[in-house]
């Protein structure tokens, strides 16, 4: 069964064609600048990517068709006709509280998901046009939504409720909805197949740790808290992001600096985080290089940035009354072995202990826990994409 997975951004689009039983990728790549200048990248398996610019993309209609035609190319496709795509599986960013899981997309389901438009306005219509331009290309094939919120549904009325009037609840839908929902649902499915143990007998604590971040606390399979709220701004500090902060210190930086609420906003979008402490970049890599040639502000974003998932590590085992085993994912968690020793450290009180050999062993699933430790800590490589494509298999398997 082939799966074709789309990712639709306002401007770029990601694609992957592949097969969820045997997990084999047929080709992937990048739409960008959709609507601009237009650029093409088709990665077909074991050969070389193939780049083009300038590529005519008025709409993502037109670069959806690219990616059709380089698929079934006669020199660098990979299928030999659009036939042999059995499904195409969508992410979409926003459910709200419709969606607890993936679902088939049909007319009533287009407009629940355009009725979350105004829980994630930059993110959720482009989603929407992407959803569409398939349909209209690909007529019959089967098509099905996978939200990166419907994971988190599962959390109880104590972690989404936010201490507002509870009307901004049942009127507005203003509530914590929590995101990378897909990669963390995919690495707690992958830890207990490495754990040997059945979900529903683990806690665990998964740690998306890129340039966006989020901890989600798993119990039984079902996530019961994660740190990210009503948008992704919320809860660690991220590449370019705040993080949670006072919401008093914006009325005070908007009326010193003169700033109205959408300057505010994007001070703590794209100024902050790691990029906004140190000053120097929002890549962990150069904070890492900044920080080893003296610079103090760049390690203090590091800092503070380990600090706050250390303290996420300790609340969400506190509020699930322990943990089996700890998971790091995602750019920073996956390949960072400086942070994830200095997030652990201090840590053994509560049986974490890793073991700096197998620590810095990189890009495989792997236990890196120290003899002795009694919870166990997990680097497992994300891989959103297969996890889309498992969903979307498996419902329209039916
Ligand atoms: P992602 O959003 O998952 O693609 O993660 C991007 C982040 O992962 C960037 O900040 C990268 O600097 C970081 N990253 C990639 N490789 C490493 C590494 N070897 N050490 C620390 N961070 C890394």
């Amino acid at each position: 069964m082939n799966i074709l997975v789309i990712n639709a951004g306002s401007s770029s689009l990601k694609y992957q064609l592949l097969n969820p039983e045997t997990q084999e990728v047929l080709a992937k790549g990048l739409c960008e600048r959709i609507g601009i200048d237009g650029k093409f990248t088709y990665k077909p398996a074991g050969k070389e990517a193939i780049k083009e610019a300038d590529v005519a993309m008025p709409t993502h209609s037109e670069a959806i068709q690219a990616v059709l035609n380089a698929l079934v190319d006669e020199k660098n496709g990979v299928i030999g006709s659009m036939k042999e795509i059995d499904a195409v599986g969508h992410r979409v960013v926003h459910g709200g509280e419709k969606f607890a899981k993936s679902v088939l997309i049909t007319d009533e389901v287009m407009a629940a998901i355009e009725e979350c438009n105004p829980l994630a306005p930059l993110h959720n219509p482009a989603n929407i046009i992407g959803i569409k331009a398939c349909q209209a290309l690909m007529p019959g094939t089967p098509m099905v939504a996978v939200f990166d919120t419907a994971f988190h549904q599962t959390m109880p009325p104590v972690a989404y409720t936010y201490a507002l009037p509870y009307s901004y609840y049942t009127q507005d839908k203003v509530r914590r909805y929590g995101f990378h929902g897909t990669s963390h649902k995919y690495v707690s499915q992958r830890a207990a197949a490495m754990l040997g143990k059945p979900m529903e007998q683990l806690k665990l604590i998964s740690c998306h740790l890129g340039n966006g971040s989020s901890v989600t606390a798993i119990d039984g399979g079902k996530s019961v808290d994660t740190s990210m709220g009503f948008t992704p701004l919320a809860g660690l500090p991220m590449g370019t992001r705040s993080g949670d902060i006072d919401a008093g210190i914006m009325e005070y930086l908007m009326k010193k600096y003169n700033m109205d609420i959408k300057e505010m906003l994007n001070v703590l979008n794209k100024k902050s985080g790691v990029l906004g402490i140190s000053g120097v970049s929002s890549d962990f890599r150069d904070l890492e290089a900044a920080g080893a040639q003296g610079n103090q502000q760049a390690a203090l974003a590091v800092e503070v940035f380990e600090y706050g998932v250390k303290k996420l590590i300790g609340s969400y085992a506190a509020a699930m009354g322990g943990v089996d085993a700890v998971i790091f994912t995602a750019g920073v968690g996956e390949n960072g072995g400086g942070n994830r020793a200095n997030i652990t450290a201090g840590l053994e009180f509560m049986g974490i202990k890793i073991d700096p050999e197998k620590n810095k062993i990189r890009g495989q699933e792997i236990d890196i826990s120290a003899e002795g430790a009694t919870v166990r800590t997990l680097v497992i490589p994300t891989n959103e994409e297969l996890m889309i494509a498992m969903d979307t298999a498996s419902i329209v398997k039916g």
